[in-house]
């Protein structure tokens, strides 16, 4: 696995891949690597011929005492997945070069950019969507692998590589759970055990309201997504959002498409996310 931490060598590197008509695969993440990420990784081997991975923790993402400092940088475990996952190039960018003191551009995604993930995190989907259009400018990859667990970063990027004529195929992979439903997450080992022992609540609570959705539809979604809120009401954080959207524009839901249930869940040692989708009339996606 080449390491490389200059955009240009990147470029060179994808370059002669694409001459020798190797499609690539990139798969862009925060390390502390772990099962979902590996997920994504294997989908990408198996459907392009070089894989190229990123890890860079975007301070452009973090807003003001978020956990930015302390988001955890386990390098050398993060390496050897890559490598086991046969990543061919690490792009390990440097914050002072992707963002250089007279740095002015940001890419901005409005509407889907601006409910839920990006109401309670304000700057923090431009902050997303611009450290994703400078990596893809640089790797130009034939497919992006992203996480259903950021259901709603998704659907962001694929309106913004649709609106930016971007050319990459955007693949979504399912959510990796915990024998206990939790989803992983690099946050998850923030829990302390009491906080790490409620935690699968949220994926119960989401796949009941899924269930009450399902069953006869008879319960609305906005009715599920009140019930949700209710329920979690009553654990030991504080829910910032429980809500049921249309998975392609984070609006509101529509008779006859899927809905997305999300949750956002703050403990006092980590702030949790997780989803769910309803085909509404048939099974999950
Ligand atoms: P991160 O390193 O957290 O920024 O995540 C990098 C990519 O991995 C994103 O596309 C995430 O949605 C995806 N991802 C993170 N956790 C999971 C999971 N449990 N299952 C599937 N994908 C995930």
């Amino acid at each position: 696995m080449r390491t490389l931490r200059a955009a240009e060598s990147v470029r060179r590197l994808c370059w002669t891949w694409r001459a020798h008509g190797d499609p690539i695969g990139f798969v862009p993440t925060m390390g502390a690597l772990h099962s979902g990420h590996r997920a994504l990784l294997r989908r990408a081997r198996k459907e392009t011929r070089r894989v190229a991975a990123s890890i860079f923790v975007n301070p452009l993402q973090f807003g003001p005492g978020e956990d930015y400092d302390r988001y955890p940088r386990p390098f050398a475990s993060d390496v050897r997945i890559l490598k086991e996952e046969g990543v061919e190039l690490l792009y390990l960018p440097r914050a002072e070069r992707l963002y250089p003191e007279e740095f002015q551009t940001r890419v901005s995604v409005t509407g889907i950019g601006k409910v839920l993930e990006g109401a309670a995190r304000p700057g923090h989907f431009d902050g997303v969507a611009t450290v994703v259009a400078k990596l893809l400018a640089t790797v130009v990859p034939d497919r992006l692998y992203l996480g259903q667990k950021d259901a709603q970063q998704a659907t962001l990027l694929r309106r913004m590589v649709a609106d930016l004529d971007l050319g990459v195929r955007v693949v979504v992979c399912p959510t990796v759970r915990e024998p206990d439903g939790l989803a992983v997450s690099s946050r998850n080992r923030y829990l302390t055990p009491p906080e790490r022992d409620w935690a699968p609540a949220l994926y119960r609570t989401l796949s009941e309201a899924a269930d009450r959705i399902r069953s006869g539809e008879t319960v609305s979604p906005e009715k599920a997504a009140a019930w949700m809120r209710r329920r979690l009401a009553r654990g030991p954080g504080r829910l910032e959002y429980a809500a049921a959207v249309d998975p392609r524009d984070f609006g509101p839901p529509k008779r006859g498409r899927p809905v997305v249930l999300a949750v956002a869940y703050r403990l006092p040692s980590a702030r949790l996310i997780d989803n769910v989708v309803v085909k509404t009339g048939g099974r999950d996606r």
